[in-house]
């Protein structure tokens, strides 16, 4: 029978995988990494005969084309991860008795991230830091994402049994390389005195908090001409729909619908201001989210009613961010599966470029507790533009360095991860003033640029096609 062809035209080839292990939690965790690489890849997953290949995990009975080994091992959901053992320059924490790494173990470790699970370590704002994930805990680069170079090896394995299968995953946009570019607005303020308040903080920040002179008085300038010619000095929306619409680049902006504590932006949705400004943002053909107010995941039912309330000015929503990036994992997703929601882009560091899950790709979250996929998507983000100014490159380099981290999967990776640039960087008057150039710079490097919700539907299809969502014919 004809393998079905995905819209690009592809032929879709099939994949089976058979596992040694009769412990239930390890095969859903196990067949879980596997839908990660088959998503990735664009293969189906089937569980009978019409497989075109066939890939066993540790000894089976039946003929396989392929044969992985086998040494993944559970441990106590509140024990971290040991620390890896290096093998050909790979870190490993799961080697089977051969000394061989086992491929699917490692992909569910940096994925599922049960080593962020048994931290209990928080920073001041409630979040995991940067050095209690896997990454950070055990000095691993989170320039390099491990995911997809354990997929790649996998792929190689199974491209020997199927040659014809493509070296690298197809982009399901056709693209080489395809991205997210997102904005959350954290200041949407037309009154002078919320603005001229917010600009001297700013000032603040720069010279007590950083000791930068340069960028303190550089940012009472750029608020000084913006003032001069009647433009916000801390709202930098018009700036990015101006330069977005000029290179025909449709973003995702992010939203607080509902404010309830001092570090949220205090905008309100009836605000004439706010709601043109939304008006304008939908207007010009991008997608407009939910960015979860500070404490949306501690009130009940709080993240819910932020996503109604956009839907009720007008402005329905199917993902967003966590403002702050505040979140510690599980109750982000289970608040998001209870609004509907169908992406989020909160993993990620606000002052580190990087993968904190290893995965320069789109992906289902792992839910520890019902050991199955959430059929949410996570798109990684990868830069934060404040992070550049930390990552050790001058101004000058802030654009090839964030383009060098995108482009990190090389030939192992089509993208669907997101960059993330506030607004309020663009008027001059919050950050240092390079880094409204650096986004332009990054917009203009030759890549394809597509909203969160676009790359949500195409990876939920994929994983679904994985066998991620559904479970399989014949499973329990
Ligand atoms: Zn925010």
């Amino acid at each position: 029978m004809a393998n079905p062809v995905d819209t690009l035209g592809h032929c879709r080839p099939t994949a089976r995988l058979i596992l040694s292990t009769p412990d239930p939690r390890s095969v859903a965790r196990l067949r879980y990494a596997f839908s990660a690489y088959a998503a990735l890849h664009g293969i189906r997953v089937v569980d009978d005969d019409s497989a075109d290949v066939t890939v066993a995990h540790g000894d089976v009975d039946t003929a396989v084309q392929v044969r992985l080994p086998a040494g993944y091992r559970l441990r106590p959901d509140t024990e971290p991860a040991p620390p890896p053992v290096q093998v050909d320059g790979m870190p490993c924490f799961h080697l089977a008795p051969s000394g061989e790494p086992d491929v699917l173990g490692e992909v569910f470790e940096w994925l599922a991230a049960p080593h962020e699970r048994a931290s209990t370590e928080l920073d001041d704002i409630g979040r995991i830091p940067p050095e209690h994930t896997l990454a950070g805990t055990h000095g691993l680069d989170r320039r390099v994402p491990w995911a997809n170079r354990w997929l790649a090896r996998l792929h190689r394995a199974v491209r020997t049994a199927l040659p014809g299968l493509p070296g690298s995953p197809p982009s399901p946009f056709g693209a080489s390389r395809t991205f997210v570019a997102s904005h959350d607005m954290d200041h949407l303020s037309s009154r002078r005195l919320v603005n001229g308040h917010r600009v001297l903080k700013n000032v603040g920040v720069a010279v007590a908090g950083r000791r930068d002179l340069r960028t303190g008085a550089a940012i009472l300038g750029a608020a000084a001409r913006r003032t001069v010619h009647g433009r916000p000095t801390i709202v930098g929306v018009a700036d990015l729909l101006a330069g977005e619409a000029a290179r025909g680049v449709r973003a995702t902006y992010t939203v607080v619908a509902e404010s309830t504590h001092r570090r949220d932006p205090g905008y309100r949705l009836d605000d004439d201001f706010v709601r043109h400004t939304l008006a304008d943002i939908a207007e010009a053909g991008h997608e407009l989210a939910v960015h979860g107010s500070y404490r949306s995941l501690e009130v009940p039912g709080q993240l819910e009613h932020e996503y109604a309330l956009l839907a009720d000015a007008g402005f329905p929503a199917t993902g967003g961010r966590q403002h702050w990036l505040r979140h510690r994992g599980g109750e982000l997703f289970a608040a998001l599966e209870r609004a509907g929601a169908e992406w989020d882009s909160t993993y990620g560091h606000p002052d580190l470029v990087g993968y904190r899950h290893g995965a320069a790709f789109p992906f289902l979250p792992y839910d520890l507790d019902r050991e199955r996929a959430r059929p949410v998507v996570e798109i990684p983000m990868v830069v934060m533009e404040r992070a550049l100014c930390t990552a050790g490159s001058r101004p000058a380099d802030w654009a090839a360095t964030a383009t060098e981290v995108l482009r990190a999967a090389g030939d192992d990776g089509w993208g669907g991860t997101a960059v993330l640039w506030h607004d309020y960087a663009f008027p001059g008057a919050a950050l240092p003033a390079g880094l409204a150039e650096t986004y332009w710079a990054v917009l203009d490097a030759g890549d394809h640029w597509v909203t969160a919700a676009e790359v949500a539907a195409a990876t939920r299809t994929r994983w679904a096609d994985a066998g991620a969502l559904t479970g399989l014919p014949g499973r329990t």
